[in-house]
């Protein structure tokens, strides 16, 4: 196999607005970065509808073009945005030696690991036996295909709640199946998600298994497990979607740096920067906590200064 080595100041990881913002940080302090865009170019807001809260875009803004916005401004000031995903990492010597897509290696003398989260299942096999047959983590890639059908939505977070509104437009009916007695979602989105008429709650249920032919045709469901109400009934679904919640997408770096007991990055004192000097983390991937698009570019500025500080100090 082929094995090319580049060095680069500055190598960025990921393409969301952690990635992106550090880019513009990273370029236009001369760093001349290159970015690997990874699995889902853009990140998960490529995924979703409309942003509201995105500061600076007062009537909202989609997902898809806040995250174009981003990579046209990293890209005005030179960032070297590539495909491919970074599978392995050696940061025993500096600079560090990075694998990409199992082959090609880089050499890079500071990193920005900003690879984000990606979507949890709940672990059932049928998810695996109806992949792509009517099981998905993203309303906002397939809901079009339940146009005018019944589709379940599981969780009760923020995710679960604007995935259920933008179904709701689509589908004939959206049952949205929560664990426990409440929603965990703000405030403002409850209230939209209670005022939709064809949005069902489905309040301390548990998904037990799926069924259908060939696609899903329903969800075997329990409610009140383990109390002594404990029911099970059955509902007809053409889809089925996850929203509960994520996990960092650290499996690569697993071993070489520091992650907590959840899969997080570790960073420290109050800076982006990992257990080792050179190699920083921002985002999703380092934060349990907010994981908010503005939060990530925030630490994606960030950790771009930390880059810049290392260079200079190391005089590289
Ligand atoms: P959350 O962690 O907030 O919510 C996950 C939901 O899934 C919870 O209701 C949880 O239940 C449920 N859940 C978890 N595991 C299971 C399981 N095994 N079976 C059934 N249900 C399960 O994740 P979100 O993705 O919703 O949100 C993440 C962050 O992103 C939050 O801070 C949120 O505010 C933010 N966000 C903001 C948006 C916005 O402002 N427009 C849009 C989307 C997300 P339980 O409550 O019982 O733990």
């Amino acid at each position: 196999m082929e094995t090319k080595s580049i060095d680069t100041k500055c190598l960025i990881i990921g393409s969301g607005p952690a990635g992106y913002t550090a880019a513009i940080y990273a370029a236009r302090a001369n760093l001349s970065p290159i970015l690997y865009s990874g699995s889902q170019p853009g990140g998960q807001l490529t995924q979703t509808t409309e942003v509201e809260n995105f500061p600076g875009y007062p009537n909202g803004v989609t997902g898809q073009q806040l995250m174009e916005d981003l990579k046209n401004q990293a890209l005005r000031f030179g960032t070297d945005i590539r495909s491919g995903i970074i599978t392995g990492i050696d940061t025993s010597a500096s600079p560090f030696k990075v694998t990409i897509n199992g082959s090609e290696t880089l050499s890079a003398a500071t990193i920005i690991i900003a690879t984000g989260a990606s979507a949890k299942y709940l672990g059932l096999p049928d998810e695996t036996k109806y992949a792509g047959l009517g099981v998905s983590a993203c309303a906002t890639c397939d809901g079009f295909f339940y146009r005018k059908r019944t589709v379940a939505v599981v969780g009760g977070g923020d995710t679960a709640c604007e995935e259920a509104i933008y179904l709701s437009t689509l589908a004939k009916k959206v049952y949205l199946i929560v664990r426990k007695p409440f929603l965990r979602a703000s405030k403002i989105m409850q209230e939209r998600v209670q005022q939709i008429e064809n949005i069902e709650i489905l309040f301390n249920c548990n998904t037990l298994g799926l069924f259908g032919e060939e696609f899903v045709e329903g969800a075997h469901i329990v409610e009140g497990k383990g109390t002594e109400n404990e029911r099970n009934f059955d509902i007809a679904i053409d889809g089925f979607f996850l929203a509960i919640g994520h996990k960092p997408n650290t499996d690569a770096f697993a071993g070489k740096i520091e992650l907590d007991e959840a899969g997080y990055i570790k960073t420290y004192n109050g800076t982006t920067q990992t257990n080792i000097p050179g190699i920083y983390a921002a985002g999703d991937v380092a934060d349990p906590r907010y994981r908010q698009a503005i939060a990530a570019a925030g630490t994606g500025c960030r950790a771009a200064i930390d880059a810049e500080k290392f260079i200079n100090e190391n005089a590289i």
